[in-house]
Order: structure tokens, then sequence, then C-alpha cells
């Protein structure tokens, strides 16, 4: 589902990215692996920047806000352990990257965008590059999305200061959600399973993400 028209040298450079920053450091899920080989990433990142699109760190997007680093994306999906009949939540829409990724690898995405420019300008890319499994909404992503809940995956890209009880509560059965939480300089990603109606938490890599604004602005 990817644009046909693309310079040769972004997929070769997708490859690299793919080979070296993914699977060189123990990204080892071939579905995801192929996604993220497949998805143009640069189509995502703002002009000035495009030519930076595969390489190893964040880069900015409109609104303040940042496209994250391919590796860490790469982490929070695999721990989602995607299946192709998942229906998946994300909150902070951003450029739209991660939801096209998502898009790939699960049945259906609803992903909600506190700034509307950014929702509007993903909406525009995700539709050009044919993705229709996707549906995209403008609000505080901290309370969910409760008309579609429950959700068998929810990918949060913006750290919050605690896990959003609106948020667990609109996890199915066997749903996971990966979350930033913590404050700026000392976030953590926490991997959310329900088992059994019980609530886990798994400790997993430390990280830097834009915060989870709540409320209105
Ligand atoms: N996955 C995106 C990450 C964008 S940065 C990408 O790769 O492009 C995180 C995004 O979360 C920002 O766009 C920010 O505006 C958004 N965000 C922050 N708080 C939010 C909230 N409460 N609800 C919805 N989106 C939020």
């Amino acid at each position: 589902m990817t644009s046909s028209a693309e310079a040769p040298s972004f997929s070769t450079e997708r490859r690299r990215m793919v080979a070296e920053q993914l699977r060189a450091r123990g990204i080892a899920d071939e579905r995801l692996l192929e996604a993220m080989a497949r998805v143009p990433r640069h189509e995502f990142v703002p002009a000035p920047y495009r030519d930076q699109a595969y390489e190893d760190h964040p880069l900015p997007i409109a609104q303040g806000q940042t496209i994250s680093q391919p590796y860490i994306v790469a982490l929070m999906l695999e721990e989602l352990s995607l299946k192709p009949e998942d229906k998946v939540l994300e909150v902070g829409t951003g450029s739209g990257y991660v939801t096209a990724l998502l898009a790939e690898l699960a049945a259906e995405v609803f992903s909600i965008e506190r700034h509307a420019a950014l929702a509007e300008e993903a909406r525009a890319t995700l539709a050009r590059l044919g993705y229709a499994n996707v549906q995209l909404f403008v609000g505080d992503g901290s309370q969910g999305l409760p008309e579609h809940a429950p959700y068998d995956a929810i990918l949060v890209s913006a750290a919050a200061l605690r896990l959003p009880p609106a948020l667990v509560a609109q996890l199915a059965e066997g749903g996971r959600m990966i979350i930033p939480v913590g404050p700026g300089d000392a976030q953590q990603l926490q991997l959310i399973t329900i088992r059994n109606g019980q609530l886990h938490v798994q400790l997993r890599e430390l990280c830097r993400f834009v915060p989870l604004v709540q409320g209105q602005s």
C-alpha cells in the first residue's frame, strides 16, 4: 500500500535502516521488519528534513512535535505483538508514520491527535498512500476513544506522568498497551497487559517523548 513512484535512493536507505538500525539491534519480528521496509517514512517527514528520513534519530514535525526515531517505533510495535485481526488505538498521530505501520500490521486503526493541523496533514498523507483501514480523530487522547473500544492494542506516542485510567479501561481482555510514563528526563516504556481481567505492568526501555498533554489547551 505504498506509492509506486519513489526515488530508488529512498528504498535503498529504508532497507539499510531496517538492517542496521533494527535487525542488527535485535528487532526480530519479520512481519514488522517487512512493514518497516515498505512504509515510505520520508512521506511523513517535513520537506526540509526529508533527506534525513532514514537516519537513526527523531525529526521535527509541525507544532513543535517530533516523528519518533525508527528504532523506538520498532521496539514499541514489537512489544504489542500485533495480529492481522487486531483493532488498535494510537494516541498521538503526529505525522501519521506509526499510524501507517499499524495499518499494515492490524485490521483496524483508530488514531487521535490533539493538534488539528497535524491530524489534517496525516490524514492527507495516509489517504495519498492508500491506507483505508485508518480513522483519525482530533481530541484529547488521554481519554482514549470510548466509542470504538475495546482495543486489542493501544500505542501511546507521548509521555504520561501517570498511566491514564481511561486507556487501561479501553483495553480488551488479552489486550496490550505500550506507553512512555514519567517526567521529561526520566521516562520509561511500560507494557501493560490485561489477562484474566488482571492488569500487569512490565517496565521496558528508558525513552524520551514529548509530553501527553491532558485536558484542553
Ligand atoms: N507517532 C508520531 C509521534 C508524534 S509526537 C510520529 O511518529 O509522528 C506525539 C504526538 O502526540 C504529538 O503530535 C502531540 O501533539 C500528540 N499529543 C500529545 N498529547 C496528546 C493528547 N493528550 N491527545 C492526543 N495527542 C496528543
